[in-house]
């Protein structure tokens, strides 16, 4: 670990002011820290400033609105989502995937905005300074060069979050503030399929608040494979919402983690409408084979890793057509 380099923290006490502050140049926000500052540690960019958001009023905080959608502040920490009555009642993946973040003293601190925007993984990447050095650097910081893919113009580093794909799959959506004022996207429009650049908030852009629809009428569940069963990111991570009518699949939503770049919707066109079968399981899979693009981005190997995709995505379908 690196000393620390000279640094400005400020504390805004409104979104305002957080916005003015994130808007400076060489500004970065810092929510829990628990991933900003162990990269900081490492060497890992190199802000001027760190915009404090802890202080920010009304930014943590879980509501169920009158039209039954829940708004939860990015403020918000994971312990309180896993914890919360009405999460665990109506919304019950949101609290399973917050609840399998890293380890219980992480998910204390950790917030939802963090987790939502914290950056890409990589061994070439995640690394000491000294180690990166050596190793001549990557794409992603301070190098020119990718080493998962050679040649490659562009970085390959993974998303490892647990809980955007829990959230892609409940449909939820974002509400962004920024220099030009605030504006509201699908989570997944949040993310580029870019390891180096991540998310498409543009400079002094930062997260408010995420809006989750009702959950009525779909069912719906996450998973992801570790080495270890706690302080572990996922491997491969699916979150899946269904909705089953009869002998149908009326909707199917399944978001991926741990695979690429973002988290990422794979499209299941081709079996919403039929029943879930051997035949409906292999159009999803080839459906899920074709979006997941698994590298040499973590020490599990890239074999074992897409095979626990399909596994967890037809073990979640599975489960959740049999409940309904
Ligand atoms: C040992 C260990 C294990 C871990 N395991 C997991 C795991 O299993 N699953 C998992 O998902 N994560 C894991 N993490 C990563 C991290 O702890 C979590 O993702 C956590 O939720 C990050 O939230 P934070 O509030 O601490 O974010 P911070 O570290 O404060 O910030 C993370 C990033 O998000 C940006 N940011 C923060 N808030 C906002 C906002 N409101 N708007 C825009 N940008 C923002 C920051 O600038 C920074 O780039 C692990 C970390 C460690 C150290």
């Amino acid at each position: 670990m690196n000393a620390l380099h000279e640094l400005r923290t400020v504390r805004p006490s409104s979104v305002d002011d957080a916005t003015r502050a994130l808007a400076e140049s060489g500004a970065q926000a810092l929510a829990g820290g628990t991933d900003l500052l162990p990269n900081l540690r490492r060497g890992i960019g190199a802000p001027l400033v760190l915009v404090d958001l802890g202080a920010v009023a009304g930014l943590a905080g879980i509501d169920v609105q009158p039209d039954g959608s829940l708004r939860l502040g990015a403020a918000t920490t994971l312990a309180a989502l896993a914890g919360h009555p009405s999460v665990r009642a109506d919304w019950p993946v949101l609290a399973k995937a917050a609840s399998l973040v890293a380890g219980p003293t992480h998910r204390e601190a950790a917030t939802l905005g963090g987790n939502l925007c914290q950056d890409t993984r990589c061994v070439f990447y995640n690394q000491s300074d000294w180690w990166r050095a050596g190793n001549g650097w990557c794409l992603k910081y301070r190098g020119d060069k990718c080493h998962v893919v050679v040649k490659s113009d562009r970085c390959y580093a993974t998303y490892h979050g647990d809980v955007a794909p829990a959230l892609i799959a409940l449909d939820a959506g974002v509400e962004i503030a920024g220099p030009g004022g605030m504006r509201t996207l699908p989570l997944a429009a949040l993310y580029v399929e870019d390891g180096r650049q991540r998310l498409t908030l543009s400079s002094g852009e930062w997260l408010t608040a995420v809006v989750v629809p009702p959950s009525a009428g779909w069912r719906a569940d996450y998973a992801k494979a570790r080495i270890r069963d706690a302080v572990d990111f996922p491997l491969a991570g699916a979150a899946v919402a269904l909705r089953r009518d009869g002998h149908r699949i009326a909707g199917l939503r399944v978001a991926i983690t741990g695979t690429n770049s973002a988290p990422l919707v794979v499209p299941t066109l081709g079996v919403v409408g039929a029943t879930w079968d051997a035949e409906s399981a292999a159009v999803l899979a080839k459906a899920v084979q074709a979006t997941a693009n698994v590298l040499a981005t973590t020490v599990a190997p890239v074999r074992y890793r897409r095979r626990m995709l399909l596994a967890l995505v037809r073990r979640l379908v599975d489960e959740l057509w049999n409940e309904g």
